[in-house]
C-alpha cells in the first residue's frame, strides 16, 4: 500500500540556527532517513551529524504521550480535557489573587512563528499581560538590542551568501565547526579559496587552527578588545572617512573613548599580545569586503549588548555594512528559531514586527485586529519571572519547550521558582528537569511533527513541514495553546499555521509580503519583506539605517569587568558552551546515536591546571562555584587556555547550570554564562 511506499517530506532543521533544508523520507509512518537538501539555500546538499541523525528521540518509549496531572504529589496520566480544565481554573485563580501580570509564559525557538505568534497572542488576549518572553532572553537578546541601537533593526545584517564572498572574517566568540556546521563548513571553503581569517575566542576552536591570527582575550573583556582594534583602525588611517561623514553619528565620542585603548594598554587587560591585535586589525582594516560572523561568546555577558555595539563599530567604521565594501555584522543564533520567536513578538516589551508595547500607535495596529486592549506596561523578563515566583507575585507560569531547569543560569534558584508558583504548566515532548517539577505536563509535537515555519540566522523564512506523527495523544503547540484558550472561552482565531502566519502578515509591515503559500513556491524569503511581490531584503540599509535619523549609530562605552573574576577560593573561570553532537539540554540528541558520539559532559582543562590542581584525564570531578556544585569527567586539553575551563550543558544529570551565576546583560538580562568563578576538586 502507499503507507509502505517511501515518501519524502521537505522540511526545516529543528536543532541550530542555520536552517538546513532536509528531505525526511518516511515510510509505515517512521522516519528511514534524513537526506541534506541539494537545493537547499543554506546548506546546498549538506547538513551536520545533528540534522542527520539525532532522529532516534521520535519513536523513544520516554516519549510523552498524555497530559499528566500532579495530584498527591505525583504526576498521572489524565486527557486533555482534564488537564486543560486545571490549567485555566489555574491561570483564573491566578488573575483573581493577583491581577492578569500574575500570570506569564516562556515561548521557545523550539516553536514554529505561527506558535509563538499564537503564544503572545493567548498571553495578551486571553490574559491581559505582557508577561511573555522567549529562550533568546537567554542568548541573543543582546544582539537584537545592540544591533537595533547601531543600525535600526534587530537581525544580522547581511545574508550568509554575501558573507561567504568575503575577502577578510572575522568570527568572533563562536564555535561554528561544532554548533553550526555547515556554516562553518563554508567559512572555511571561504578560507581555503583564499579569505583572510582572524578568530576571536579564548578557545582554540575549530576554525583558530586555521588562522591568520587567533586572539585569545581572557574572557570577559570583549569590550576592551573591540575597542583596541578600532583604536588601531583610526590610528592608522583605516576608517572609511566619507562613509563616516555621510552615514554615521557618534565618531567624536567614540574618538575620545578610544584613546584610552592604545594595544598596551589593552594586550594588559586582555592577556592579548599587542602585535597580534594590531596585525588583526590591519587583516579586518585592508580588506575590500570584510565581514564580522559572531556568537554567543559576545553576548552572554555582563555587558553583552556593549560588546555587540563595540564590534559593530569595526563594521560602521570600515564602511562595511550597507554597502558593497563589506557584509556587515551577523550573529550565528544557537537555536532553530531564535530569530522567529523573538520577530513574532514573544517578548515582553515588543509586539509582532518589533513595535514596543509602550507605543499606542503599535499597540494600535494589534488592537485593530484582536479586538482587545494591549497593555501598555511592559512585561516579565526571564529571570524577572523566577524572581517574582519566589516574592510571591507570580501565580502561573506556561512554560513551552523549554527545560528552564536544566539551561537556566543559577538552576538551583530556578527551582525554587518553580516550588513557589502555585501552577507550573509545562509543554513538552520529554519528562524534562523541569517537567518533573510541573503541576501540569502536555506532550507535545516535535520539529519533524509539526506544520509553519521558522527564521533562520539570516533572516530567511523558510517551511516547516510535518514528515510524521506525534504519537498517542501528543498535539502540536499550536494546537494547545488555541485549545487551552477556547476552554477559557476566547476564540484566538487562527484555524491553521497559514492563517497565523497571514494575520501576523496584516498586522506587522516588516512581514507583510509573506505566506505559506509563497514560501511552497519560492522556499525562502528574508525580512523585511512589505507586501507579496518583493522579494525580501537579504543586504539590509543600502539607502539609509533604519534608526530614526537614517545613519549607523557609533557606541563609546566604557570597558567594564564582568561580574565575577576569578580569586584564591574560586581560581578558575568557567565558560559553557556546545559541543557537535547535541543540542542544548540535548533531551533530543542524546536519544539516539548521537549519544555515543559524544557521550557525557566533560570539564575540559589545560595540561598547566590539570598539573597544579593534581587532576588526571577522565577524572571523577566536583566543580564549584559560588552558586552551587556540579559532577564532571575530566579531560585535559590546550584547546582550553591556562586559567580556563570548559564544559558543555548537554546533560543535565551533571548539573552544570547550578554553578552559573544570575549576573546578567545590564541591558536585556542575558546570562553571563561565559564567566563564572570556579573551582575543581576530588568528588
Ligand atoms: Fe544544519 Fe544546524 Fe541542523 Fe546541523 S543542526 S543540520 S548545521 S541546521
Amino acid at each position: 500500500t502507499s503507507a509502505h511506499r517511501p515518501a519524502a517530506t521537505r522540511t526545516t532543521c529543528g536543532y541550530c540556527g542555520v536552517g538546513c533544508s532536509l528531505d525526511v523520507v518516511t515510510s509505515d509512518g517512521e522516519v528511514r532517513a534524513v537526506l541534506p537538501a541539494r537545493d537547499g539555500p543554506v546548506n546546498q546538499g549538506h547538513a551536520c551529524v545533528k540534522g542527520r541523525f539525532a532522529h532516534g528521540y521520535l519513536t523513544s518509549p520516554e516519549r510523552l504521550t498524555r497530559p499528566l496531572l500532579r495530584r498527591d504529589g505525583r504526576l498521572e496520566p489524565v486527557g486533555w480535557d482534564e488537564a486543560l480544565g486545571r490549567v485555566a481554573r489555574g491561570m483564573r485563580a491566578a488573575v483573581a489573587a493577583g491581577g492578569a501580570d500574575a500570570v506569564a509564559a516562556i515561548s521557545s525557538a523550539r516553536a514554529t512563528n505561527e506558535e509563538n505568534y499564537l503564544v503572545q497572542k493567548f498571553l495578551r488576549v486571553v490574559i491581559g499581560t505582557n508577561n511573555v518572553d522567549n529562550c533568546s532572553r537567554l542568548c541573543h537578546s543582546p544582539s537584537a538590542a545592540g544591533l537595533t541601537a547601531s543600525f535600526g533593526l534587530s537581525g544580522g545584517t547581511d545574508s550568509f551568501d554575501d558573507v561567504e564572498r568575503a575577502d577578510c572574517l572575522l568570527v568572533v566568540g563562536a564555535n561554528p565547526v561544532e554548533a553550526h556546521p555547515v556554516v562553518g563548513a563554508r567559512l572555511m571553503r571561504r578560507v581555503l579559496r583564499g579569505a583572510k581569517l582572524v578568530v576571536a575566542d579564548p578557545r582554540a576552536v575549530g576554525l583558530a587552527l586555521h588562522a591568520d591570527v587567533h586572539l585569545r582575550p581572557r574572557p570577559g573583556t570583549n569590550v576592551a578588545l573591540f575597542h583596541g582594534l578600532a583604536h588601531v583602525l583610526l590610528a592608522e588611517g583605516l576608517a572609511d572617512e566619507g562613509f563616516l561623514r555621510e552615514r554615521v553619528t557618534g565618531l567624536p565620542e567614540l574618538t575620545e573613548l578610544l584613546e584610552d585603548y592604545p594595544p598596551d594598554r589593552v594586550a594588559a587587560i586582555t592577556e592579548v599580545p599587542a602585535a597580534d591585535l594590531i596585525a588583526a586589525a590591519r587583516l579586518y582594516g585592508r580588506a575590500l569586503r570584510p565581514a564580522i560572523v559572531y556568537g554567543l561568546g559576545v553576548t552572554e555577558h555582563l555587558h553583552g549588548t556593549d560588546g555587540v555595539r563595540s564590534l559593530a563599530n569595526l563594521a560602521i567604521l570600515r564602511g562595511a555594512v550597507g554597502t558593497d565594501r563589506g557584509y556587515g555584522v551577523n550573529p550565528l543564533r544557537g537555536q532553530n528559531n531564535v530569530q522567529g520567536a523573538s520577530d513574532m513578538g514573544a517578548l515582553p516589551d515588543l509586539l509582532p514586527g518589533y513595535g514596543k508595547v509602550t507605543d499606542p500607535a503599535a499597540r494600535a495596529r494589534v488592537e485593530a485586529a484582536w479586538g482587545v486592549r494591549v497593555p501598555e506596561r511592559p512585561g516579565l523578563r526571564i529571570p524577572d519571572m523566577f524572581a517574582a515566583a519566589r516574592a510571591g507575585a507570580l501565580r502561573a507560569l506556561w512554560v513551552i519547550g523549554e527545560d528552564v531547569c536544566a539551561t537556566d543560569p543559577d538552576a538551583n534558584q530556578v527551582a525554587r521558582a518553580l516550588e513557589a508558583c502555585p501552577l507550573v504548566v509545562c509543554n513538552e515532548v520529554f519528562l524534562s528537569e523541569t517537567a518533573r517539577r510541573a503541576d501540569v505536563v502536555l506532550p507535545v509535537a516535535s520539529w519533524l511533527e509539526k506544520d509553519g515555519t521558522f527564521v533562520n540566522f539570516d533572516r530567511r523564512f523558510q517551511r516547516v513541514r510535518p514528515a510524521v506523527s506525534p504519537p498517542g495523544e501528543a498535539r502540536s503547540d499550536f494546537d494547545v495553546v488555541r485549545a487551552l484558550a477556547d476552554v477559557m472561552g476566547v476564540d484566538l482565531g487562527c484555524p491553521t499555521p497559514a492563517d497565523a502566519l497571514a494575520e501576523c502578515a496584516r498586522v506587522t509591515p516588516v512581514f507583510a509580503g509573506l505566506s505559506h503559500d509563497r514560501l511552497d513556491r519560492e522556499g525562502d524569503v528574508p525580512w523585511p519583506c512589505p507586501d507579496p511581490d518583493h522579494p525580501g531584503e537579504a543586504k539590509l540599509y543600502k539607502e539609509r539605517f533604519a534608526t530614526p535619523d537614517g545613519r549607523a549609530h557609533l557606541t563609546a562605552a566604557p570597558y567594564l569587568p564582568p561580574g565575577e573574576q576569578p580569586d584564591d577560593d574560586y581560581p578558575l573561570v568557567l565558560v559553557t558552551g556546545r559541543r557537535w553532537a547535541h543540542y542544548n539540554s540535548g533531551s533530543m540528541t542524546r536519544r539516539g546515536g548521537n549519544l555515543a558520539l559524544d557521550p557525557i559532559d566533560f570539564l575540559d582543562l589545560h595540561p598547566d591546571d590539570a598539573l597544579r590542581y593534581g587532576v588526571r584525564d577522565g577524572a571523577q570531578l566536583t566543580v564549584e562555584s559560588r552558586h552551587g556544585e556540579a559532577r564532571l569527567v575530566a579531560r585535559v586539553s590546550e584547546q582550553t587556555a591556562p586559567g580556563q575551563v570548559f564544559c558543555s550543558f548537554h546533560f543535565p544529570a551533571s548539573g552544570v547550570n547550578r554553578l552559573t551565576s544570575d549576573h546578567a546583560d545590564t541591558v536585556t538580562s542575558c546570562p553571563e554564562y561565559k564567566v563564572t568563578a570556579v573551582r575543581v576538586g576530588a568528588p
